[in-house]
C-alpha cells in the first residue's frame, strides 16, 4: 500500500554509501520507506537491515547467501521476499513500487541494476560512478528516454549540482557556466616521499585522511584513479568537454567542488566530509532535510588550501585525463583494468606503483573503439579484465 512515503530501493546497501543511505532515511521515517534492500554476498548484514528496515524485497546476488539469507527470514516470521542473482537486482530496480534508487554498487556490477533504473523511469540517485563512465553514452540514453530524475550524489558533482542554477538536466551543458573545478584532496600519499611509495601496503591505501569509504575507492583516492573517473562522469553529468573540468587539491575536504560561471563568479558547495549530505539533497530534492552532518563551524576548521595536482605523482590521473579526452572504449578499459588491478592490489598480488602502468599497458594493448551498445561495452569490459588479469599473473 502506498501511505505517501517514497518507497526507495538501495542497491549496495551493505556498503558505506548504502548504510549512510538507510541512516538518513531512518531520520526521515515520515518521508521514506524501504522498499528493496540488495547486496553482493554479505547476507548478515544484510539480515540485520532487513530486522531494522522491513523492505519488501532483500535480493542477495550469490544465491548460496540468498539461500542463506531466505532460511534466516523465514525463520525470524518476517514477511520479505528472498531474490537472487543479477536479475534480481534489475527487478527491483525497475520495481513500479518503487519511486527511488540509490546506485551504491561498486563497479561495474552496479551498471545494468542501475540502467534499469533509468530505463524505468525512477528518481536515480548515482553513487555508482564506474557505471556512468563505462557506459556513458548509453546510461544517459536510458535516463532520456525512461524520463527519469538523475541526481549526483558523489560529493564533488552533488556540490556542482547545487551551485548551478535551476532546471538542470541531466547531460545538459548550461551555457552560463565556463568551467568547473573538481577538487580532490589528495588522499593518503599527497605529501609522501615518491620513492616510498613502492613499499605502501593495502591498509595504508585505504586510510584515507578525510573519508571513510569502501576499500575500492579508498585506493583509488589514493592513486587519484577516483578523480579521473569523477572528470569524466563530470563531463557526462554537466555535457561538459574534459578541457573545462580542472581538478584542485584541496586537502581538508571542505570546499567540495565549484563552478566558474562566464562572468567570472565562482560559486562552490562547503560542509563537513560525510556522505549524509549529498546522500540527504538527492533524497529530497529540491527540498532539504536532516542528514546527521555535523555542522561546519568556519572558525574552528583549519585554514583551507588549493594547490594544481601532481601528475608524475599520480599517473592514474594523466591516464584517466587521457581516456577522457579520447572518448569511445577508452573509459572501459580505463575503468575494468583499473577495478581488477585495484583487487589484486588489495589481494596482495600487485605493488602498489604496479597499478597505473598495469591500466597503462592494458590502454596500449587493446587501443579505442567506438561501442555500438551496451553488449559492446560489456564485451570490451571483458576484454580489457581478462588483460590485465595476464598482465598481472605474467609478473
Ligand atoms: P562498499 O565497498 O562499501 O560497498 C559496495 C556495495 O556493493 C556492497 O553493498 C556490496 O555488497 C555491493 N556489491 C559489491 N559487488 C557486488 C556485485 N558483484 N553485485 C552486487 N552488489 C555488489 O563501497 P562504497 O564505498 O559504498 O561505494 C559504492 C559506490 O559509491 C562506488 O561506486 C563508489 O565509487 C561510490 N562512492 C562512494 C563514496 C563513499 O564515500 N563511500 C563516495 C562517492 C562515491
Ligand atoms: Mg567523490
Amino acid at each position: 500500500m502506498n501511505d505517501g512515503r517514497l518507497r526507495v530501493t538501495v542497491l549496495g546497501s551493505t556498503g558505506s554509501i548504502g548504510e549512510s543511505t538507510l541512516d538518513v532515511i531512518a531520520r526521515n521515517p515520515e518521508r521514506y520507506r524501504v522498499f528493496a534492500l540488495g547486496c553482493g554476498s554479505r547476507w548478515r548484514e544484510l539480515l540485520a537491515q532487513c530486522r531494522a528496515h522491513c523492505p519488501r524485497v532483500a535480493v542477495v546476488v550469490d544465491r548460496a547467501a540468498a539461500d542463506a539469507l531466505r532460511a534466516a527470514v523465514r525463520a525470524e516470521g518476517l514477511a520479505i521476499e528472498v531474490l537472487d542473482g543479477a536479475a534480481g537486482l534489475e527487478a527491483v530496480a525497475a520495481h513500479p513500487d518503487t519511486e527511488v534508487v540509490m546506485a551504491a554498487i561498486v563497479g561495474a556490477a552496479g551498471l545494468l541494476p542501475t540502467i534499469a533504473a533509468a530505463r524505468a523511469g525512477k528518481r536515480v540517485l548515482l553513487a555508482n560512478k564506474e557505471a556512468l563512465v563505462m557506459a556513458g553514452r548509453f546510461f544517459m540514453d536510458a535516463v532520456a528516454t525512461g524520463g527519469a530524475t538523475l541526481l549526483p550524489i558523489d560529493s564533488e558533482h552533488n556540490a556542482i549540482f547545487q551551485c548551478l542554477p535551476g532546471g538542470y538536466r541531466a547531460g545538459e551543458r548550461s551555457p552560463l557556466v565556463r568551467r568547473l573545478l573538481l577538487t580532490a584532496s589528495g588522499g593518503p600519499f599527497r605529501a609522501m616521499a615518491p620513492e616510498a611509495l613502492v613499499h605502501v601496503t593495502p591498509e595504508q591505501a585505504v586510510a584515507h585522511p578525510n573519508w571513510v569509504m569502501g576499500r575500492k575507492i579508498s585506493v583509488d583516492s589514493a592513486t587519484m584513479m577516483n578523480k579521473g573517473l569523477e572528470l569524466i562522469e563530470a563531463c557526462w553529468l554537466f555535457g561538459m568537454p574534459a578541457g573545462q573540468v580542472e581538478v584542485l587539491i584541496h586537502p581538508q575536504s571542505v570546499v567540495h567542488s565549484l563552478v566558474e560561471f562566464v562572468d567570472g563568479s565562482v560559486l562552490a558547495q562547503l560542509g563537513n566530509p560525510d556522505m549524509r549530505v549529498p546522500i540527504a539533497c538527492g533524497l529530497a530534492w529540491p527540498e532539504r532535510i536532516p542528514s546527521g552532518a555535523t555542522p561546519l563551524d568556519l572558525v574552528r576548521a583549519t585554514a583551507l588550501a588549493f594547490e594544481a595536482p601532481d601528475f608524475a605523482r599520480f599517473p592514474c590521473l594523466r591516464l584517466a585525463l587521457d581516456a577522457a579526452r579520447a572518448g569511445g572504449s577508452a573509459p572501459v578499459v580505463l575503468n575494468a583494468a583499473n577495478e581488477v588491478a585495484v583487487q589484486a592490489f588489495l589481494d596482495g598480488r600487485l605493488g602498489y606503483t604496479r597499478i597505473a602502468p598495469v591500466i597503462g599497458a592494458v590502454l596500449d594493448r587493446l587501443g579505442s573503439t567506438e561501442p555500438g551498445s551496451l553488449a559492446e561495452v560489456q564485451a570490451i569490459d571483458g576484454k580489457a579484465r581478462a588483460a590485465a588479469w595476464r598482465l598481472i599473473d605474467g609478473g
